[in-house]
């Protein structure tokens, strides 16, 4: 983070990285996000700590495209990734890069899924790990701190008290605090997701792209990664309009966006199921609303309503169970398809950031129950339902 208070962003020598990097050396490099290291931060490669981070599938969405009449649409599936989120990414290049500046503990607020991911690769890295969530975060990723031998409190509060909770213990210098934005490198994790839609798109970029905006590291991340690729002259087309999904019950960037503001009002009592987008006040807003300004993109809030609807979608129509976040970008799309804000010839890529078996609370178990004796019938009709 800078002095001011503001964050910092890395910049890569692009001229430099033209000679190492070819787009067919880089067809037979290894599948992580480690393939693109030379727009990385690592001084030295081999410091990576690894779990098989990257390359997540870019699935197409046929049946649920074609109900709203899209050819081209695509989720980028990020569940699959370590501790079952995209915050694999950026805790993969954040430790790493800890771990090469000798960095020997740190420290973060979370809503859950970054501190898993976080207390996996500092466990891999020998670095001490110390997490701050507030209370109602999903119980699995408190679970999965301890499993990875974090040291984790919980507050009575949300995820920007718990924030200046850290930085304060912080200050005494007895660990790294490596909340959003405050170090730079957690966003080079993350923008290799815009690397991978790009090559798997065949470098072609897509018209829209859709994505759950909390502290907005991810958007910020693909939006970097994009501008990047064109430096690098490598892709085709328009930058992306990039949409930022957030939960009507907490939409600091959709209101600052309506008004055309450069950042955003903390968002008063902020609540939703989608607890990774429950960021009252990104402390990255106005990069957020650049990307957004930038791209001609827009910001769209959904009900939790629309967004378990969304969900159960995706399980359904394309064997997706996906994260109530990722969910939100599918309730998004209907909303934009509907407007006429997307063409239905349009590439359209939804980021589904992580795996619905970190929220079993988000699907209600209520079936039937039988003696083992009795006989069961299946109703075929339902089939086709
Ligand atoms: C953190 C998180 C988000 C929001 O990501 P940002 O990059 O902070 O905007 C979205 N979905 C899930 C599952 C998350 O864990």
């Amino acid at each position: 983070m800078c002095r001011c208070g503001s964050p910092l962003l890395v910049s890569y020598d692009i001229e430099g990285a033209k000679e190492a990097l070819t787009k067919r050396g880089l067809s037979r490099r290894v599948k992580s996000l480690w393939r693109y290291h030379e727009l990385l931060p690592l001084v030295h490669p081999e410091n990576g700590v690894s779990l098989g981070e990257g390359m997540t599938p870019l699935l197409t969405a046929r049946r649920s495209g074609e109900e709203l009449g899209l050819r081209r649409l695509f989720i980028k599936d990020e569940g699959v990734l370590p501790t079952g989120t995209f915050k694999a990414r950026g805790a993969a290049v954040g430790v790493s890069k800890a771990k090469e500046l000798g960095v020997r503990a740190i420290a973060m607020p979370t809503n859950g899924n970054a501190g898993a991911a976080w207390s996996a690769y500092a466990a891999r890295a020998g670095i001490e790990c110390y997490i701050g969530m507030p209370k109602d975060a999903p119980s699995v990723t408190m679970a999965e701190c301890l499993a990875y031998g974090a040291h984790l409190f919980l507050v009575d509060g949300h995820i920007n008290q718990v924030g200046r909770m850290i930085e304060r213990a912080c200050s005494e210098g007895s660990a790294y605090n490596v909340s959003t934005l405050r170090e730079p490198y957690r966003v080079e994790g993350k923008k290799t997701m815009g690397f991978e839609v790009s090559e798997q798109l065949g470098w072609r970029n897509p018209d829209v792209v859709v994505y759950p905006t909390g502290g907005g590291v991810g958007l910020i991340g693909v939006h970097k990664a994009m501008q990047e690729l064109a430096e690098l002259g490598w892709t085709q087309g328009d930058m992306p309009r990039f949409v930022a999904v957030q939960s009507a019950g907490c939409a600091p960037v959709v209101e600052a966006w309506r008004k055309g503001a450069r950042e955003c009002i903390p968002w008063e009592n902020p609540k939703t199921v989608a607890f990774g987008i429950n960021v009252p006040k990104p402390l990255g807003d106005f990069l957020i609303l650049e990307s957004l300004y930038d791209s001609r993109g827009c910001a769209v809030a959904v009900e939790d309503g629309e967004i378990l609807k969304a969900q159960r979608t995706l399980g359904a129509k394309e064997g997706l169970f996906t994260c109530p976040e990722g969910a939100s970008t599918l309730a998004a799309l209907n909303r934009l398809v509907s407007e006429g804000w997307i063409d239905r010839d349009e590439t359209v890529v939804l980021l589904n950031t992580g795996s619905g078996i970190k929220y079993p609370e988000t699907v209600r178990v209520e079936v039937p129950l039988y003696r083992a004796d009795q006989s069961v019938t299946f109703d075929r009709s339902l089939d086709s339902a």
